[in-house]
């Protein structure tokens, strides 16, 4: 078995370069091994809702920058937030998941009523939220509300290559410092990043790797990046499937109670096979759009993304996918197992 438990950043980095000499199927194996004793072969689904694409930032990589003018803006209201929920809980989600752009329309107060309300309506359901970066009492405020968990990518783990991603006024140490504040109130936290973004070099994932083990965060998102027609990264080359399946099963080795989606861009990279091999590398999660249709197309943040699925099909053909290769879709929050079975022996 492969033990990279105390593998250097040096280590790390040589092992992903030449990582063409890793027998992939003996490394996936493992990896499953590994989840399987963590998890068994339940997967997770998360309904995820995407509330609003208004955002103040520009993020070089992201379709919904402020700066791309093309971009038909949108938001949910509360009401039809709740009716996501509502279709969700029929077809057997228990956690949902709140994304969007950084929209100061959705003020604190707004999002402590609705988190209220869906708590209120759904007390067995997981909230989770994915709004960006706040100030501690905002996500106190949220927690407060019944708010169980946030994610938070870090995007890169590099602060140079950060800047190389983003605008001058967005920081990586606000970022940390918001993952750090996150873990301190007691969400289950999630990070992550994007493999081969522009600029990352073996070095950089090395780094994201180190900074998973150092976080110890519950979920860890992580999926190619994809370039988008209007943003400043559309002629740059995106990520692949084979990396990214080789990083998923790395972080499965290190952090063996995470909870790790088969992301929705690798299911755009592959879509045939991509969510299958995403869970045969060692991922446990898979997080279908619960959005209303008629703004999916609007929540584009790279091409090709899929928006025509309904949702009720594409669990259909989710649970299909999962039963061929030996797994099940469950109706459950799904939490972070860490730490349980310790209590229990
Ligand atoms: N505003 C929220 C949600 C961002 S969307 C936040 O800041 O957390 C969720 C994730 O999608 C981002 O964290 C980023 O890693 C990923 N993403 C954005 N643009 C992408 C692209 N072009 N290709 C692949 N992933 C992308």
């Amino acid at each position: 078995m492969l033990d990279f438990t105390n593998f250097t950043k040096r280590e790390f980095a040589d092992l992903i370069r030449n990582r063409a000499e890793i027998d992939r199927e003996e490394l996936y194996a493992e990896a499953r091994a590994v989840r399987e004793s963590s998890y068994g072969t339940d997967v997770y689904i998360r309904g995820l809702i995407e509330i609003t694409n208004y955002c103040k930032n520009d993020c070089l990589y992201c379709g919904i920058r402020k700066g791309n003018l093309d971009a038909m803006r949108y938001r949910l209201t509360p009401e039809q937030i709740l009716s996501c929920c509502e279709h969700g809980y029929e077809l057997g989600f228990r956690t949902f998941v709140l994304q969007g752009g950084e929209d100061y329309f959705f003020s604190d107060e707004l999002l402590e009523k609705i988190v209220r309300d869906i708590k209120r309506c759904f007390p067995d359901c997981a909230v989770t939220l994915s709004l960006g970066e706040k100030e501690y009492d905002s996500y106190l405020r949220f927690f407060e509300a019944g708010a169980d968990r946030y994610l938070l990518r870090h995007e890169t783990a590099n602060p140079l290559h950060y800047s190389l991603l983003h605008p001058k006024e967005m920081s990586h140490a606000h970022r940390l410092e918001c993952i750090r504040n996150l873990k301190r109130i007691g969400y289950q936290t999630g990070t992550g990043f994007m493999v081969g973004s522009p600029y990352q070099t073996a070095e950089n994932l090395a780094e994201d790797l180190l900074l998973l083990k150092e976080l110890q965060p519950e979920m860890v998102g992580i999926g190619p990046f994809l370039p988008h027609h209007a943003t400043p990264f559309a002629h740059e080359a995106g990520g692949t499937v084979e990396l990214t399946l080789f990083m998923l099963a790395l972080i499965r080795l290190l952090l063996p109670f995470s909870l790790l989606p088969s992301t929705t861009a690798l299911g755009t990279l592959d879509p045939a096979r991509g969510r299958q091999r995403g869970i045969l590398a060692g991922a446990n999660v898979v997080m279908p759009n619960l959005s209303p249709s008629d703004v999916r197309s609007k929540y584009m943040i790279y091409d090709n993304k899929n928006t025509a699925t309904e949702t009720a099909d594409y669990l259909v053909q989710l649970k299909r996918e999962m039963h061929e290769i030996g797994y099940q879709v469950v109706t459950s929050r799904g939490d972070c197992n860490r730490g349980r079975r310790m209590m229990n022996d």
